[in-house]
């Protein structure tokens, strides 16, 4: 079932690489529903890893409720499709977001502006969830990872 709070059917599956460092090193996210923690590091407004091209909506899907926190607000996914007819899945705060984007990269293209998924109501999360993590807790989350077979 799809966490309430952090939209994930699986609560260790992020970080999706390099698990230790990130885990270690950056600012994250933890659910209070599922315990999933999920990578919140802010090296500019739109450089969070919630910003980044995703290869499914799935996986965009991971990471929606960052996007929402940093934006304070129902953030869409987007389908962009690549000149090379690849597709990825973009979270945008808004449409007029996804035009710039768009106008500024002329090899991307969104045929529908709709977005693949939006929620309606963004649910706050407490300031106390958005945190660097304890050495403890790091190699208790990684255990928990191996414990479910997740590298
Ligand atoms: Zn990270
Ligand atoms: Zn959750």
């Amino acid at each position: 079932m799809r966490c309430l709070e952090c939209y994930s059917e699986n609560p260790r599956i992020t970080p999706l690489n390099g698990a230790r460092e990130c885990l270690e090193k950056h600012r994250q996210y933890i659910c209070s529903k599922c315990g999933r923690i999920v990578c919140i590091d802010l090296g500019g407004e739109r450089k969070a890893r919630c910003f980044f091209p995703f290869k499914s909506e799935e996986i965009a899907m991971l990471y929606l409720k960052c996007a929402e926190i940093i934006t304070n607000s129902c953030c869409g996914i987007y389908e962009l499709i690549y000149k090379r007819g690849d597709k990825r899945y973009k979270i945008f705060e808004s449409e007029n977001e996804l035009n710039t984007f768009i106008a500024k990269n002329k090899n991307i293209q969104c045929e529908n502006k709709n977005p693949v998924y939006k929620n309606e109501k963004f649910v706050k999360v407490s300031s106390k969830q958005i945190r660097y993590l304890a050495k403890e807790e790091v190699e208790k989350y990684l255990s928990e990872r191996e414990q479910l077979g997740i590298k």
